[in-house]
């Protein structure tokens, strides 16, 4: 058994995964299943029974970790541990640390916004033992950003520093963004938004039923990263596009913070070979001086970062 184990529940839109991690981060086992979106309660008792089932694997008890972390797709306030809105389900103002705490005997429980847990967990497992100054991307579904500067998360006043996604990237032909303005970069450049382009793409294009039938890859932002591997034209110009996107953001970022590094998490990021010459270019002409040269890496943690990040949270 190890010593002072860290209890991990990393609530997301569509799943959840409870862990048991080491002190280094490191998941010794974990437990994914459904995330239940219409009742809080019902889907937290699921959480609780699920890490308690682990702890009992691992011959323990939840009152013997040393804590647990929580991370939520949802805007939280960590001090008070309470989640304050969830979009995906509709759930607001939760006392999360305080529930856990009561039902699992554990007086140490953690919470915090999933994208900041990341970042977190860059910082204490991940990159972040090398660099002390750098900006978090998620690229996903939506995307998130997070700022560590001088190895701390900046939170801001109300919780909202690293909204990353609702940069304005696009003035002229802007795309309504799930946050209900326009132009924002997770309208041009998200999971989704490549999705809808290679779709569109697809209708447009008088080839393309012979490219899906040499190709059968699914309408999305993975079914247009193949394609766009074998060389289809129409393919890589989306990710041009969507590199020129982030590159208009991340410019501004680091024309603000001037960090050492950015570093990208979520399913998309895994085509940064595809986005990155494009964001360098943007970076070229619109970064000052040598704000422009931050090292791009792809997150240390995997692609389960947010279980880690939930690790991260228990001091
Ligand atoms: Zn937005």
């Amino acid at each position: 058994m190890v010593i002072s184990m860290i209890g991990a529940i990393d609530i997301g839109g569509t799943k959840t995964i409870t862990g048991l991690a080491d002190q280094n981060g490191q998941i010794l086992e974990q437990i994914k299943f459904e995330s239940c979106t219409e009742n809080w309660e019902t889907h937290f008792e699921r959480c609780a029974e699920s890490l308690s089932k682990l702890c009992k694997r691992h011959q323990t008890e939840t009152s013997g970790l040393k804590g647990i972390g929580i991370s939520l797709p949802a805007m939280t306030d960590s001090e008070k541990g309470i989640l304050v809105y969830a979009p995906f389900s509709g759930w607001r103002d939760i006392p999360v640390a305080e529930w856990f705490a009561r039902r699992l005997n554990q007086p140490a429980v953690y919470v915090e916004n999933d994208v900041n847990a990341c970042a977190l967990g860059e910082l204490k497992f991940g990159h972040g033992r090398t660099y002390k100054d750098f900006l978090w991307i998620t690229v996903s579904t939506g995307i998130g950003g997070a700022v560590v500067a001088d190895a701390r998360l900046i939170t801001g006043w109300h919780h909202l520093a690293g909204e990353f996604g609702h940069l304005k990237v696009e003035r002229v032909h802007p795309r309504r963004c799930p946050c209900g303005q326009e132009g924002c970069l997770e309208a041009h450049a998200s999971g989704t938004a490549i999705g809808k382009a290679f779709q569109e793409y697809l209708l447009s294009n008088p080839e393309a039923e012979q490219i899906l039938k040499a190709h059968p890859y699914p309408v999305d932002a993975y079914g247009c990263r193949m394609l766009a591997v074998k060389g289809d034209k129409g393919a890589m110009e989306i990710y041009r596009q969507a590199g020129r996107y982030l590159g208009i953001a991340i410019a501004q970022a680091v024309n603000l913070l001037n960090p050492q590094a950015v570093i990208f998490g979520g399913g998309v990021s895994a085509s940064l070979d595809l986005l990155e010459p494009e964001i360098r270019r943007v970076l070229e002409k619109e970064a000052v001086h040598q704000a422009g040269r931050a090292v791009f890496l792809y997150t240390a943690l995997g692609y389960e970062a947010a279980l880690a990040g939930a690790a991260a949270l228990v001091p």
